[in-house]
């Protein structure tokens, strides 16, 4: 018989499934946008749904099901599969939610994880972290993290959220106030959904910027900062080059922590940035952050920065690699 497996990446703007064959082959997908909304009992009854269509669409049984990883953008404590918080689905706080889901699927066999430790397990195994025994990875997207693989296995650390460097302090208690409670952490000065609170706090500060307009009057979100960046709007250019210069200072204080000297990168905001038209400062983001990290890299052994391999699907292969 046939043995699948289910991953599925919850993050802060979508939510994805995956059905995986016994060759690793994704044979049926399914996404759909995250409530941010939504209480955490009901996000994961939505889950526990879709999980279930997906079994019955592609005639699995429990029988024939090795179980159901799910990657969450959040501080998970591993063992307990508890959700402690989520810093951009602030709702996904304290909440079982592996034996939530165990219980709804019928016992069917949960593990939960981090999203980032998933996704650097899958790179580390099956994409550009094949042949390294060390090696960090890092998702810039909605939120800034890292994970961290040690002697070919992921570091939990001592209660399970290793990694979450996005919230390691630049500037106390100076910056947008993150999810994570804190003024002025990494991910408060250039993640994406916190980039753009930056230039709405320019712009409510009366500084002129054509990025409102591209919002057409709505929320500013990244797409419009990327397209004011490409009409030459000043704040546009501020806010990327904002956003190199913690994303490369961030690259450096993790380098001169692990001395791990393998660095792959992940997540939205490498998209956006190649649909930066100018060079140099934009086009491509690991080249920008990695101008910032050797300004201050006094020393010459070589380090890489490499793009993850898995592209999309990487938090969906990256949570059913956790079974
Ligand atoms: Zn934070």
């Amino acid at each position: 018989m046939e043995q699948y497996t289910i991953g599925v990446d919850v993050g802060g703007t979508k939510t994805a499934y995956g059905v995986l064959d016994g060759g690793k082959n994704i044979v049926a997908r399914l996404s759909h946008p995250s409530d941010a909304s939504c209480p955490p009992g009901a996000f994961f009854d939505r889950i526990a749904a879709n999980i279930r269509d997906l079994m019955d669409a592609n005639r699995i049984q429990k029988e024939n099901l090795r179980g159901v990883g799910v990657g969450v953008p959040s501080f998970v404590l591993f063992e307990e599969g508890r959700i402690l918080k989520t810093s951009n689905l602030t709702n996904l706080r304290d909440f079982p939610a592996r034996a939530y889901l165990e219980e709804k699927l019928g016992g069917v066999r949960v593990i939960l994880d981090n999203d980032a430790h998933a996704a650097a397990i899958a790179e580390h195994r099956l994409g550009a972290g094949r042949g390294f025994d060390n090696l960090l990875y890092c998702p810039v997207s909605t939120g800034v993290s890292s994970a961290i693989i040690i002697g070919n296995r992921i570091f939990r650390g001592s209660y399970g959220w290793s990694g979450e460097s996005g919230h390691m302090i630049m500037t106390p208690d100076d910056g947008v106030e993150c999810g994570c409670g804190n003024r002025g952490c990494v991910m408060s000065w250039c993640s994406g959904s916190m980039i753009a609170k930056h230039v709405k706090n320019w712009i409510d500060a009366g500084e002129k910027s054509c990025i409102p307009e591209f919002a057409g009057g709505g929320e500013i979100n990244c797409l419009h900062i990327e397209q004011a960046y490409n009409a030459g709007d000043v704040l546009a250019r501020r806010a990327v080059a904002q956003m190199i210069k913690y994303l490369g200072v961030w690259t450096y204080n993790l380098y001169v922590t692990f001395n791990i000297n393998c660095f792959i990168f992940g997540g939205g905001l490498l998209k956006m940035w190649r649909n930066l038209e100018d060079n140099g400062k934009g086009g491509n983001l690991l080249e920008s952050m990695k101008e910032v990290f050797d300004r201050h890299n006094k020393n010459s052994m070589p380090v890489y920065f490499k793009e993850a391999e898995l592209g999309d699907d990487f938090g969906v292969i990256g949570a059913a690699e956790l079974l």
